[in-house]
């Protein structure tokens, strides 16, 4: 009798730890899978073709993302950073594996506190970074970086030191030109655009007039100032990418299906903190005249015509949970001529909360009849 009831209190624990084991598993490491398989890279439409530009390289396929804000010591209880920084380890992960992109940009606000923590934090802050997002990645996979107004503060706030540090911590310069196969990505900071003739402004704004220059002779050498030297291999619209989305007066027409909820999308942005001024929007679009602007800031998406040129803004949702109840990441697909994006999901956030009721809740019951049992012997 004695041990008929020895056996049946190891199979009590036994099947009930294996049950949380097989919960845990799935909650935190299968569902990823699971959910991000069935996304994968868009197609290139050849309606969409651009006319009169020559292309002959493979497409460059991307994969984009915003706002991880990785909590640092002030804000947020440890629980929730553990939680965040595993998830978005998770899901970052899960999307390589599946996709392994060639390229993959991070448009600002890395952090929650780099604009006001001790550089031994910021230091934290970078490595963190890159053992979540970098190891065990590929080598072959480039990561770019774009700032935040959280990396660095708001325009009103930054100094010189911040900036620096940033742009040493994460190799990011306030403005980049990457040409890959044809395709120009134009990085830039948009704290810098404030427009007032701070230092950190006139410097973007000369180098933007200068890439916008770089542009404008490859797309026609005969036009004066422009000589065989100051030329890109191929033109080709670019893609803009930054932090703030351009100027928009509210998140109202977005119908995305991670737009933001009805009562946020009535708020009014106030230029220079929701979103870029409408003199640094306008500057931008008539000196860069890109095909596709990728934005973040929001932590909800966002897709919209541009108020200048033919072309369209993404705004990309938060990557965290702590942000966003659904958030996603998106693929690109560039050639010179055409291009393809689309958002990934990634599990939803009350989606795993349920299954964790839901599964806690049946091995309850499990218990309850192994225990009745185990007394009944
Ligand atoms: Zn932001």
């Amino acid at each position: 009798m004695v041990c008929l009831r020895n056996k049946l209190r190891f199979k009590i624990i036994s099947q009930t730890l294996l049950g949380v084991f097989i919960f845990l598993f799935y909650c935190e490491y299968l569902v990823f899978y699971v959910v991000q398989m069935h996304c994968s890279w868009p197609k290139l439409d050849p309606i969409k073709k651009e006319p009169f530009i020559d292309n002959t390289e493979d497409p460059v396929k991307i994969m984009v993302l915003a706002d991880t804000h990785l909590l640092g010591s002030k804000n947020g209880h440890w629980f929730d950073k553990l939680r965040r920084e595993w998830q978005m380890h998770r899901a970052f992960q899960t999307a390589i594996t599946l996709h392994a992109p060639e390229i993959v940009f991070f448009l600002g606000d890395l952090t929650d506190e780099g604009s006001f923590c001790s550089d031994e934090e910021f230091n934290y802050y970078v490595n963190r970074f890159y053992s979540l997002f970098s190891t065990r990645v590929p080598e072959t996979i480039r990561i770019y970086v774009l700032v935040g107004n959280h990396d660095i503060g708001f325009h009103y706030a930054v100094n010189p030191h911040l900036t620096q540090r940033f742009v040493d911590g994460f190799n990011s310069p306030s403005v980049q030109l990457l040409t890959v196969r044809g395709n120009h990505f134009v990085l830039i900071n948009s704290i810098a655009l404030e427009g007032d003739g701070c230092s950190l402004c006139k410097s973007a704004e000369r180098q933007i007039a200068e890439i916008s220059q770089l542009l404008r002779c490859t797309r026609n050498s005969s036009l004066s100032n422009c000589d065989q030297k100051m030329k890109l291999a191929t033109y080709s619209r670019p893609i803009l990418m930054q932090h703030y989305p351009l100027y928009r007066e509210s998140d109202i027409e977005c119908d995305d299906f991670d737009a933001a909820p009805w009562s946020i999308k009535q708020e009014r942005f106030r230029e220079r903190w929701e979103c870029l001024s409408r003199d640094a929007t306008y500057e931008l679009l008539t000196q860069i005249k890109p095909r596709l602007v990728l934005s973040g800031h929001t932590h909800h998406g966002c897709t919209r015509n541009l108020s200048v040129g033919k072309g369209v803004e993404i705004t990309m949702p938060s990557f965290s949970w702590r942000n966003k109840n659904n958030p996603n990441y998106g693929l690109g697909v560039f050639a010179a001529d055409n291009y393809a994006f689309l958002k990934c999901d990634m599990p939803r956030e009350d989606s795993v909360i349920n299954l964790y009721i839901l599964g806690g809740t049946l091995l309850l019951i499990w218990f309850t009849y192994l225990l009745y049992q185990s007394f009944r012997v």
